[in-house]
């Protein structure tokens, strides 16, 4: 999901103390996995949404309320957000115009998918949600299962885009699809988002509000997009 209002944020809680951390925070699979940013044309995005990393649950306009592995707050991210939002500039001419496509950010195998649903969903001023104008709010998506069962999601794509099939082994930037506005979104962009085995969610970006370290193959500062490059 994307959330499109603008607010202020409060002051992020302080960042994880990871000497203290270290004798009982789960074990990180960082070194099994290196991510490559999943998307064809880098310069084709503008912005990031990321992950929550701020513990506490939101209400109302306190949606807003959120911090990223940097340690800001909106619009670079919002309450609750478990994956990071590529949002794609120019939007829905740019998705008109032949959209970008979505590579797969490691090889694995693809677990999942879902296409043929809407892909215009938008933002809707009167309820402050998401409007898929009368079609059920489902998302073209697929599902990569990495080694030691690690997943990645790629949400929101265009309609009749996917280019895999489930089952199919793919490697790291293969194309999977193309980025749109399907289910829970308001404008044209790619939702990433990576879980361990265990179902717990994974911020790919290292930081003192994440975990320290990185699951992109080059991270780059928190101004840039991580690389493009392929290590797998
Ligand atoms: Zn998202």
């Amino acid at each position: 999901m994307l959330i499109w209002l603008a607010l202020a944020c409060k002051e992020p809680p302080d960042p994880v103390d990871s000497a203290d951390s270290a004798d009982t925070a789960p074990e990180v699979l960082r070194g099994a996995l290196s991510f490559a940013l999943p998307l064809a044309e880098p310069e084709a995005f503008d912005q990031v949404v990321g992950v929550d990393h701020d513990p506490e649950v939101h209400e109302g306009i306190e949606e807003l309320l959120c911090t990223d592995y940097a340690g800001r707050g909106f619009p670079w991210c919002y309450d609750e957000h478990d994956g990071s939002d590529y949002l794609l500039e120019g939007s829905w001419d740019r998705m008109d115009a032949g959209s970008v496509a979505v590579l797969a950010a490691a090889s694995g195998e693809v677990v999942d998918l879902d296409d043929g649903n809407y892909d215009r969903c938008h933002g809707d001023l009167g309820t402050g949600g998401v409007s898929c104008d009368g079609h059920p709010r489902r998302a073209n998506y697929v599902i990569i299962e990495h080694a030691g069962g690690v997943r990645s999601r790629y949400w929101h794509l265009k309609t009749d885009s996917v280019a895999v099939t489930i089952g199919q082994q793919v490697a790291c930037g293969e194309v999977l699809g193309l980025v749109g506005s399907s289910g829970n979104s308001s404008q044209p962009h790619l939702h990433f988002e990576v879980e361990g085995a265990d179902g717990v969610v994974i911020d790919p970006y290292a930081g003192p509000w994440s975990q320290p370290e990185t699951w992109w193959a080059e991270q780059n500062d928190p101004e840039a997009l991580p690389g493009t490059t392929c290590v797998d």
